[in-house]
């Protein structure tokens, strides 16, 4: 997804809209998702109750469909005012593959 470097937006230090850097922030570590994701798989009762519940039978939890990495990661983009230079991250990241800056 190709996004413009600078943007007119609203900086609520100095209370007007100003031009602002986009940035996107450092990446996040991909494996702090897999301590939640084994988690919900235990709520759906993959791995609970008595006997061996065919788990000896499966293949180990890393290679199940559901851990491992997402196709597209959210984004997190930082706009750094030109005027009082200070940044504001975005409210909400949307999934996308790719960035680009043009
Ligand atoms: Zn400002």
């Amino acid at each position: 997804m190709k996004i413009p470097k600078t943007i007119k937006r609203h900086c609520p230090y100095c209370k007007k809209h100003t031009t602002q850097k986009v940035t996107q922030a450092k990446k996040h570590n991909p494996s702090s998702l897999k301590y939640g994701s084994k988690n919900r798989a235990k709520r759906r009762g993959a791995a609970r109750g008595i006997g061996s519940r065919g788990r000896y039978s499966k293949p180990a939890m890393s290679k199940w469909k559901m851990t491992g990495k997402k196709q597209s990661k959210k984004t997190d983009l930082r706009y750094e005012c030109s005027e009082c230079k200070k940044s504001k991250a975005q409210k909400k990241g949307f999934r996308t593959k790719k960035i680009e800056f043009k």
